[in-house]
């Protein structure tokens, strides 16, 4: 339920698909992927063949669900939407693969998550377009081979490196997302304003932009409270004070850190000098668990080069004094 949580919520899930890009020009930022990604579909519409597999890596909210629909669109063909923690049995991977239409994209999220198995018949489903069905068990089992018409497999993972080989190295063609820039948010923000039908003058969208964590998801999210305020307190116009004012109400500050964020970051400074301290005594500090602080505040912290992680433990970085306003020790007066 945090505002600045990258995953998707059941409101997102509900608007996203009205903001999203339809097409590769209207997908906002990733020059380098969207570029080579267009030349691999142009290649295959003009063979007249089904586009390679293709492999999307990069945190959560930054297009890869998208991209992979665009793909789909791209290449006139329909598509089927599943997950890694989906597919628990191989049995549950060739009922799908064995529906598929041919030319059909299939768009396996968190493709790392899926069991052996199922890994393993993917191997041959992608290089031979073919799976071996296993009837019986014991002794008597037998391998049905099943011929699979030709697909797309456009797979999905945060980390292309968590991929066992084999599996990588089946993929014609790997895109790695990187997080945007400010201005790139801020054209993901005017877009999704003029589908929201929202007034936002350029200032406002940078607050915003600002604030976004680098994240497409966070910033349509953020857009989104923006406008809630602004109904209420500012006939629907959004600036640059409407939105500072509106995201100071829901405490995400101008470099997108929220609450937690900050009682980590306010612990680390204000009651251990900066560090060094190990993730345990810090997150008995804010009264959180470990893995909260862990992997929910401090990759971001981390990210924004505000905390570093050192053999002796955690320490904040000059740029952490200076975004809480406060002056590190050695300098004099706290
Ligand atoms: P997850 O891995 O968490 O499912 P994802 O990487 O698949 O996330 P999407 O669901 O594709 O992310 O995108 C999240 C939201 O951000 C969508 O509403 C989408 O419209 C918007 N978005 C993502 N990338 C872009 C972009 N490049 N331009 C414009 N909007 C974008």
């Amino acid at each position: 339920d945090r505002l600045v949580d990258a995953g998707a919520d059941g409101e997102d899930t509900a608007v996203e698909a009205a903001l999203r890009p339809k097409d590769l020009h209207e997908f906002v930022g990733q020059e380098k992927v969207r570029e080579q990604l267009d030349l691999v579909l142009k290649a295959a519409r003009a063979r007249g063949a089904t586009a390679d597999h293709v492999l999307l890596s990069g945190a959560p909210g930054l297009g890869k669900t998208t991209l992979s629909m665009i793909i789909a669109a791209e290449m006139g063909a329909p598509i089927r939407i599943t997950s890694g923690p989906a597919i628990q049995h191989a049995g549950d991977l060739a009922a799908i693969l064995s529906s598929l239409q041919e030319g059909e994209v299939l768009f396996l999220d968190e493709i790392h998550r899926m069991s052996r198995p199922a890994e393993e018949m993917l191997y041959m489903a992608m290089e031979d377009f073919r799976v071996d069905v296993i009837v019986g068990k014991g002794p008597g089992a037998t391998a049905i081979p099943l011929e699979l018409p030709p697909f797309t497999l456009v797979g999905a993972t945060t980390r292309a490196g968590l991929l066992p080989p084999p599996l990588r190295d089946r993929f014609g063609f790997t895109g790695h997302m990187e997080f945007y820039a400010p201005t790139e948010l801020e054209r993901v923000i005017h877009r999704s304003a003029g589908l929201l039908d929202v007034a936002i003058d350029t200032a406002g969208a940078a607050e915003i932009a600002g604030r976004s964590r680098g994240t497409p998801r966070i910033a349509n999210r953020l857009l989104r409270r923006v406008r809630d305020y602004a109904q209420v307190k500012a006939e629907g116009r959004i600036d640059r004070d409407i939105a500072a004012a509106a995201l100071r109400v829901y405490e995400v500050d101008a470099r997108g850190l929220d609450r937690l964020d900050r009682a980590v970051l306010g612990a680390l400074l204000k009651l251990f000098g900066g560090g060094p301290v190990g993730i345990s005594t810090l997150a008995v500090a804010v009264g959180e668990e470990r893995e909260t602080v862990e992997e929910v505040a401090e990759p971001f912290l981390v990210r924004e080069g505000l905390l570093a992680r050192t053999p002796r433990g955690r320490v904040a970085t000059p740029a952490a004094w200076a975004h809480l306003g406060l002056v590190p020790p050695q300098h004099g007066v706290k």
